[in-house]
């Protein structure tokens, strides 16, 4: 099995990548850093975010794992005082794979047409640097509402305890092959209405945003990576066709990660 290793960069990170590589080595696994069978993550949250960008040409025959040097993460569940378990695991069992939807995003150019299609693991949001986003909304081929506010999130069922909890968006279980969509500050006067809830979509129900008026730049960011996009003729959003997958070497419940980061500590 080909391995590879994304460290968040901090001293203690490095030195677990370091181990990790050496040990694995040791074992007879080969260190890949371009097509690997397993990808470790080792860092926070947001590393494993890096980490699954870094092998996005490659979701179909790569499988995560993450070793959590902070606190707690909902993609990271090891700690460095397992590593040594999590080492022997790796090398000796063929591990189970859990496979969590992810999120497609096209950004389509007015003039030409460009088309750039992204692939999200937590979400999208769309923001504007000046003033409020308006957008028609249109929910699978329909008119939904016209949005005005600061911007709006389009996320995963993973990323859902991500910046769509901080928006109030509800906590989806991964299983459901699902998005959500989030208002950031949306006005809501006699001129403009929104549903003023958060929106769960199912697989196959596309959400397109077309912006109103003259302002065509916005502010888009999938995941941790955000980008300036002029002239933008729409976003669509939808349940992507790809899937991520995560190596299992035992249970991770999901709604165990949500109490223990969310609601308390069994122990206090
Ligand atoms: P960051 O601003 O440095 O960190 C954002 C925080 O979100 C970190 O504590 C990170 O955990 C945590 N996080 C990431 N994915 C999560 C998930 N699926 N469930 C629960 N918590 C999660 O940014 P970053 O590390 O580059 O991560 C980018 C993410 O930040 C975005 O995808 C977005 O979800 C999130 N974000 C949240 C807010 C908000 O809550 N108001 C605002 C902007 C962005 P770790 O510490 O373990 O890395």
């Amino acid at each position: 099995m080909k391995f590879g290793i994304v460290s968040k960069g901090d001293e203690r990170s490095n030195r677990i990548q370091a181990t990790m590589k050496q040990y694995l080595t040791d074992f007879n696994l080969e260190y890949d850093e371009t097509n690997p069978d397993l990808v470790i993550s080792v860092g926070g949250d947001g590393t494993f975010l890096e980490a699954f960008h870094q092998y996005i040409h490659c979701l179909g025959s790569t499988s995560f794992i993450g070793v959590h040097t902070g606190h707690l993460g909902f993609y990271a569940d090891w700690t460095p005082e397992e590593v040594e378990k999590l080492i022997i695991e790796i090398a000796k069992t063929p591990f189970q794979i859990v496979e969590y939807p992810l999120l497609e995003v096209t950004i389509r150019d007015r003039d030409g047409g460009e088309e750039n299609r992204f692939l999200a693991l937590n979400e999208t949001t769309i923001k504007t640097a000046e003033g409020s986003v308006v957008f028609d909304v249109e929910i699978k081929g329909s008119h939904f509402e016209t949005f005005r506010g600061d911007g709006l999130c389009i996320s995963t069922p993973s990323g859902s305890t991500a910046y769509n909890k901080a928006l109030g968006g509800g906590i989806i279980h991964p299983s459901l092959e699902a998005i959500q969509l989030t208002e950031m500050a949306s006005i809501n006067n006699r001129v403009f209405r929104t549903i003023g809830s958060p929106l769960i979509l199912p697989k196959h129900h596309t959400c397109m945003l077309k912006p109103l008026g003259n302002k065509r730049t916005f502010l888009i960011a999938i995941d941790h990576f955000t980008k300036n996009y002029n002239n933008v003729k729409s976003i669509q959003c939808r349940v992507a066709k790809e899937l991520v997958r995560f190596a299992r070497f035992r249970p991770f419940p999901f709604w165990d990660r949500v109490r223990d980061s969310f609601v308390a500590d069994d122990d206090v």
